[in-house]
């Protein structure tokens, strides 16, 4: 299977009207705001749905057009390539779309304009990939266990796939974690075959911050437009119970993201933040051609000697983008009005018709 050509995108795009561009993306995720950014900046968008899951659009009227399919996955069937081509679409990628469509079929057969670096999605769903982009860039990450023998503080562990923290547990000794493993098991979170893949690092105590950069290629300059936090569940939960009574209850703890909320930073810890951002650009330029172009996102930890720690990235608009549908305190910094994610990349586009660089702006 021979990879999508670049010419071959750029032709696509050639062929596009450029007065009449829509934007679209899958139904789900963070499609709200990529969707609402693309109509506030004169676009034309198209939702790609799955059956029964309209009603949000509907009701929010974000979508102009509306390609109804029976599964996720099926966005990259033939038809719908069809459809989103004749309406001049650029898609841009999220996590759901990236999770249904598949690596795969990304990479090899589909051929609309996406947004973005479509050959960096598989940094950030491959740890090994992600964890090398992250050390090239000199970012400081968890320290990784190869074997659980080696477990010689707290822990935590993580199984393949994004599963929003699910089955994830902490451990702090070989005996602790073969007893961890027996109870995911047990629930059926984690499979046999999850355990030899069980990804084991250093577990960071701290404060949680989300950072979301936008790297514009126009501009060439890497943009902090918003923060959150995670909700998890059942750990946020858990530590509104006194710790006497957390012994007692027996509960076993969970990460399960349930949501986000917005959060600023102490204004002193920007600079490590913009130094991580940019770092990392200037690595996914050499490692993965054109680079970090677009969304992306740090996950951290930030500890009580005031050091951010990465111990994941989104190599596109991260869910916790959902937080600044209206703007953030640091995208209004920058701009001086409302501008979500979404927006920001519709304004990306927009500019690069202008400056007739659109084809730097799309794989
Ligand atoms: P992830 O799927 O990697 O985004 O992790 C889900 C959640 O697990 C995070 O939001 C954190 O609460 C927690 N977590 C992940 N990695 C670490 C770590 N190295 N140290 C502490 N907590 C972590």
């Amino acid at each position: 299977m021979s990879k999508v050509n670049q010419d071959e995108i750029v032709s696509i795009l050639d062929g596009y009207n450029k007065e009449d561009l829509t934007i679209a993306t899958l139904g789900s995720h963070t499609s709200l705001h990529i969707l609402k950014g693309a109509q506030n900046k004169g676009f034309k968008t198209a939702v790609v749905c799955e059956k029964g899951r309209e009603v949000p659009y509907q009701r929010f009227k974000v979508a102009d057009e509306y390609i109804i399919i029976d599964k996720f996955s099926d966005i990259v069937n033939e038809e719908v390539q069809e459809q989103l081509k004749e309406m001049n679409s650029i898609v841009v990628p999220h996590g759901s779309f990236v999770a249904y469509a598949g690596l795969d079929r990304i990479e090899n057969d589909f051929y609309v304009p996406m947004f973005g670096n479509r050959d960096i999605l598989r940094w950030e769903a491959e740890r090994d990939l992600e964890r090398k982009l992250i050390k090239d860039s000199g970012i400081r990450m968890p320290y990784k266990y190869d074997n659980p023998e080696d477990i010689d503080r707290a822990v935590i562990v993580k199984f393949p796939g994004a599963r929003g923290g699910k089955g994830y547990f902490v451990a702090s000794s070989a005996e602790e974690f073969e007893e961890r493993i027996a109870a995911m098991q047990e629930r059926n979170w984690i499979e046999e075959e999850d355990i030899s893949h069980a990804h084991i690092e250093e577990y960071i105590s701290g404060t949680n911050f989300c950072v979301h950069f936008f790297y514009s290629v126009l501009h060439d300059e890497v943009e902090v437009l918003g923060m959150d936090s995670r909700f998890e569940s059942n750990i946020d939960g858990l530590v509104r119970i006194p710790a006497k009574d957390q012994l007692e209850v027996g509960l076993d703890p969970s990460y399960v993201i349930t949501g986000n909320h917005p959060v600023v930073m102490r204004e002193s810890l920007l600079p490590q933040v913009f130094d991580i951002g940019d770092r990392l650009v200037d690595a996914a330029k050499n490692l993965v051609p054109p680079g970090m172009n677009g969304p992306f996102c740090l996950q951290t930890m930030c500890t009580d000697n005031l050091e951010i720690i990465t111990f994941e990235m989104s190599a596109r608009t991260d869910g916790g983008s959902n937080t600044f549908m209206n703007g953030s305190a640091y995208s209004y910094l920058l701009f001086g009005e409302e501008m979500s994610m979404g927006q920001r990349i519709s304004h990306e586009i927009k500019k690069g018709i202008k400056e007739n660089k659109l084809e730097d702006l799309i794989t």
